[in-house]
């Protein structure tokens, strides 16, 4: 098979060609820039440059790949969760591929996505393995077995704020832009992660185990530059945003490493935007190493959103001789994970 992934779920269009586990090619564009004066990703705004950006990337993934569009088997497309106008761009680019070639069409989950994203680099998972999903939308807490034929179980959430929302509301918050996860550790690099004691929440005993809250850290940053503000002193940019994702990056790899333990597996895999995050990466390193786990992190450029995620699941689902959903299929923008069978029904 020459699986065709199709991304539009947010400010990422991304196509991307998978056969057999492997990334053919790929291309990718964003309209972050374009977002960036509103704080924050604009749907209409999203879904206009998904439109415009829907024919010229799927050239470059052709090319990138060095395949024809004749060759392309089978489409695959992010149904949901996401932005409902932007999913339906690409989600109708897709269509109108598989129509004109006369090939199978699956609707992809865009979680089951950023996990697949990892057997890209790193070959096929583990008959069992937790899963941290860290992204723009969601800090989820999965035990997943086979992605096709096993139902995913969701252990823990946030009660509020996702981990890259997060990132993003306190690059507001200190002027720094959008998306906030890059700017953020970039500024964090000549920090001092210990400059402020930020709070870990839903770390006591009695919390659930699985379970994140970040809207008292944002709030907490927030009182922080303004009683500093309000001192007439300057803002240490630099040593806030490394003390926040410092405070991030504990909570995370603290629940994510007790989740494997609890469960008695061996395997962590880390995906999804703030998966890019260089201090989270280097912490859960050297956690899993102190605790015998083995690590799976890709490489940043596929923790973001892109189109080969969605082609991995595809292909995934065209080996394992699932079903296709078919042209029917609707967009599902608030899609829920918990107990999903891959793929999406129509
Ligand atoms: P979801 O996948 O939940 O639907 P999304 O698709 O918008 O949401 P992703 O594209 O997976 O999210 O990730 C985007 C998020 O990742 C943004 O919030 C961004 O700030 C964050 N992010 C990107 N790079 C980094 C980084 N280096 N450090 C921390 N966060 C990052
Ligand atoms: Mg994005
Ligand atoms: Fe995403």
């Amino acid at each position: 098979p020459v699986v065709l992934g199709v991304e539009s779920s947010c400010d990422e269009t991304g196509f991307g060609i998978v056969s057999e586990g492997t990334l053919l090619g790929q291309g990718l564009a964003s309209s972050a820039s374009q977002h960036a004066e509103f704080g924050g990703v604009v749907p209409e705004i999203a879904a206009r440059a998904h439109l415009d950006a829907a024919v010229p990337i799927l050239q470059i993934a052709l090319h990138d790949a060095g395949v024809e569009l004749g060759d392309i088997t089978h489409v695959a497309a992010t149904s949901g969760p996401g932005l409902a106008t932007a999913v339906h761009v690409g989600l109708a680019a897709a269509k109108s591929v598989a129509w004109a070639l006369d090939v199978p069409l699956f609707g992809v989950h865009h979680l089951a996505g950023h996990a697949a994203a990892d057997t890209l680099e790193h070959g096929p998972l583990p008959e069992r393995s937790i899963v941290l999903i860290v992204s723009g939308g969601h800090t989820s807490i999965l035990a997943i077995g086979d992605l096709v034929r096993d139902p995913i179980e969701h252990l823990g959430d946030t009660l509020d704020d996702a981990a890259g929302e997060a990132f993003d509301k306190v690059a507001r918050l200190l002027g720094l832009g959008y998306p906030g996860g890059p700017v953020i550790s970039r500024a964090a690099v000549d920090g001092d992660p210990a400059a402020f004691r930020f709070p870990r929440a839903m770390m006591r005993s009695g919390d659930p185990a699985y379970t994140f809250s970040f809207s008292g850290l944002k709030t907490a940053v927030a009182r922080t530059v303004e009683t500093i503000e309000r001192a007439g002193d300057p803002v240490p940019v630099a040593d806030i945003a490394a003390s926040f994702e410092q405070a991030v990056v504990d909570v995370l790899v603290a629940k994510a490493v007790r989740a494997v333990k609890d469960h008695g597996l061996d395997t962590l895999v880390i995906v999804g935007g703030v998966a890019a995050n260089a201090r989270l990466r280097a912490v859960a390193a050297e956690r899993c190493e102190a605790e015998g786990i083995e690590l799976r992190i890709p490489p940043p450029r596929l923790c973001t959103d892109n189109g080969a995620m969605i082609a991995a699941v595809g292909d995934l689902l065209v080996r394992a001789d699932a079903d296709p959903s078919g042209l029917g299929i609707a967009a599902d923008p608030s899609a829920v994970l918990h107990g999903a069978q891959l793929p999406l029904p129509a």
